[in-house]
């Protein structure tokens, strides 16, 4: 059976990964069977009634004869239990893929129709804006089981991680992934400051990067693994490796846990983008059917967009730096304003450089109709640079001679008709720049896998 959880917890506390590590830790114990790996997917990034990361999970538990039942009841009482429900957000929701639902979408013909609606289902969760009835849908379809408190929404999650589970047990390179080892508090220091010793997180840090990643930001000087809420997540280690990430979890000195648990995710992937105009989207991501080009780019989406710099970047008030790009392809936009907000700190300095004629590719999402940048590739710098003409005779700079009337020198009187254009050296190298740690999102993939997967981009890292 799979089993699939989402939004049990609230910003006051609790976490759906810590139901999730209870409930693996609790069916095992009681021995109803064997527990796969949970899965922890991070779902579109822009949905506004989000907690925080938009997480949901999963897991697939091998039932010894006749106790289906009974692992329901303790899933549906470990929800009840541990989901914040005085909260009007939290609204939670469990999906099961018994045995029998289980076989008949393996079933010869029902196969490959199944798996694409799962297929569907999940990657639209991950980019697209559904309906619980989108959800609801799918379940009547195929003979899934669910179960919900108050409004169920979260079965809309719960359906996109059994979705994932589903689609990638069979065949774990189905989807990019990555992996997080979560450390648990104890319930006593739930609420309390964290101890984590600071010097042996940097040492952890040092040890296992870049295989480990997203520790700490270096440029920053911060740590960025443990997070300031009340909930229970001591912190998170998050990699490519599972033995580089146990190791960077046996050198951190921290306060003792109550548990822990290993999730295969898709964060650090970049699954969130969608490429409209590109045959094939980013590194390692299969293509995404956008529809016609004429189309709008929608907010609460995010894209990789192809353009060039058309308006000069400046900074705004509260340090955000704003700039344009000509779309290369256009949809019903022709441009689009791109933002970097004060928080992505040192990638501004890069943004700012930035300059009319620059051929470059933004990522991020769209919101108010503006791209809040999480990359930028620069393609192509425009070191051509316009200037007023030198004298040919005394070697000064010429001055304008009035509204397109050329140049004249004022000494010797030389006429140009043109700017002269010199190539100047930008004193920046193209490539792929990131936001820093500290400002990126779960499901943002660090520009340092890229280099791991062998590409042959330019990546400038950001750590
Ligand atoms: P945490 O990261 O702490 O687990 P969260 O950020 O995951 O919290 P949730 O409490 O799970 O936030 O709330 C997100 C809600 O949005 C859930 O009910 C989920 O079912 C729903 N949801 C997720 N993705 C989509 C989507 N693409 N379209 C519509 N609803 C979605």
């Amino acid at each position: 059976m799979i089993i699939g959880i989402d939004d049990t917890d609230s910003r006051k506390g609790l976490c759906t990964t810590y139901l999730c590590a209870v409930l693996v830790d609790e069916l095992k114990k009681r021995g109803y069977g064997e527990v796969s790996t949970p899965r922890l997917v991070r779902l579109n990034p822009c949905i506004p009634f989000k907690t925080r990361g938009n997480g949901a999970v999963s897991f697939e538990i091998r039932i010894a004869n006749g106790k289906e039942e009974k692992v329901k009841e303790v899933v549906k009482a470990r929800v009840s239990e541990l989901s914040e429900l005085r909260e009007e957000e939290t609204n939670p929701g469990v999906v099961f893929i018994d045995d029998n639902a289980l076989n008949a979408i393996s079933g010869k013909e029902r196969e490959e129709q199944s798996e694409s609606m799962l297929k569907n289902f999940y990657e639209n969760a991950v980019r697209e804006v559904l309906k619980i009835e989108n959800a609801y849908a799918i379940i009547s379809e195929l003979h899934f089981d669910y179960f919900g408190l108050k409004n169920k929404r979260g079965i809309i999650g719960a359906l996109a991680a059994v979705s994932f589970l589903a689609l990638q047990k069979n065949n774990p390179n189905y989807y990019d992934f990555t992996y997080e080892l979560m450390a648990y508090r104890r319930k006593e220091s739930w609420g309390k400051s964290r101890f984590i010793e600071e010097a042996s997180v940097w040492e952890s840090d040092e040890a296992t990067y870049p295989l480990v990643w997203d520790t700490v930001d270096v440029a920053n000087n911060n740590i960025v693994f443990a997070p300031h809420s009340p909930c229970p997540v001591l912190f998170g280690i998050r990699g490519d490796s599972i033995d580089a990430i146990y190791k960077a979890y046996e050198l951190i000195h921290a306060e003792p846990v109550e548990r822990k648990m290993l999730f295969v995710t898709n964060q650090g992937t970049d699954f969130h983008l969608i490429s409209p105009y590109r045959a094939c989207g980013v590194v390692g991501q299969s293509p995404t059917k956008f529809g016609d080009a004429k189309e709008k780019l929608q907010d609460y989406h995010s894209y990789v967009l192809d353009g060039v710099v058309c308006s000069n970047p400046r900074t705004i008030e509260g340090g955000h730096v704003l700039f344009s790009i000509a779309l290369s392809r256009k949809p019903a936009e022709k441009s689009i304003e791109c933002i970097a907000y004060e928080p992505t700190k040192g990638f501004r300095d890069i943004i700012r450089e930035l300059r009319v004629g620059d051929e470059i590719t933004v990522f991020g999402s769209l919101k108010k109709k503006t791209i809040n940048l999480e990359k930028v590739e620069i393609r192509k710098l425009n070191n051509a640079v316009e200037r007023n003409p030198k004298c040919d005779k005394c070697g000064r700079t010429m001055k304008s001679a009035g509204r397109l009337q050329g140049y004249r020198c004022k000494h010797c009187g030389t006429y140009r008709a043109d700017k002269d254009v010199v190539i100047v050296d930008r004193g920046m190298e193209e490539g792929l720049y990131e936001v820093p740690p500290v400002a990126r999102r779960h499901i943002s993939k660090p520009v340092i896998r890229m280099r791991m997967e062998g590409t042959n981009k330019k990546i400038h890292p950001s750590r």
